[in-house]
């Protein structure tokens, strides 16, 4: 069988790119038992802990059967915070985390395509994995999708030919 591919512009990602990347694939998704996360019903008061604590800038915010639900980060908790009169911590007590979680994103469900992730990543630094009910079990991020291109950009001709058309 001739092993060679010429890379061929009419793909949506080339063939050979796309084979490599899915190789590694599974080494993409940091598994949910490690990501940190916050309960739709915690009140910001517990989430503003949780995002100081864990320095991340946004985290998944979940129900209490693992669902996905959106998206916590820092910004939304101190913009609840500005009141009239200037910073008014006391609000984070009674305000809970699904009143003001991101709701509009975008989530992937296995099998996904290299494709799919590749455009998806380009707007947001990570994305969350869900099973077919919704249930969360992981993030894939930018950077692991970057350390798998970077072993791209070294290893595409040690295994394809590739020829200028
Ligand atoms: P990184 O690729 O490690 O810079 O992560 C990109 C973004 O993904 C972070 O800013 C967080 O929003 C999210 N993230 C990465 N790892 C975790 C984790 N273990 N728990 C929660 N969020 C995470």
């Amino acid at each position: 069988m001739d092993e060679r591919i010429v890379l061929n512009k009419s793909y949506m990602i080339s063939k050979a790119v796309a084979q490599l990347l899915n190789q590694r694939k599974e080494k993409f998704l940091i598994p949910a038992e490690i990501v940190a996360n916050v309960q739709e019903n915690n009140s910001l008061e517990h989430a503003f802990l949780v995002l100081s604590k864990v320095k991340y800038a946004k985290i998944p915010v979940l129900d209490q059967d693992q669902h996905f639900k959106g998206l916590l980060s820092l910004a939304m908790i101190t913009e609840t915070m500005l009141g009239l009169t200037g910073i008014d911590p006391t609000r984070l007590g009674r305000i809970q985390v699904k009143d003001v979680m991101q709701t509009d994103v975008p989530t992937i469900c296995p099998p996904y395509e290299m494709e799919e992730i590749l455009h998806l990543l380009v707007d947001q630094t990570f994305l969350a994995v869900v099973d077919e009910e919704g249930v969360f079990t992981g993030i894939l991020t930018r950077r692991e999708v970057m350390k798998a291109v970077n072993y791209l950009a070294h290893d595409l001709e040690k295994e394809y030919t590739v020829e200028k058309k």
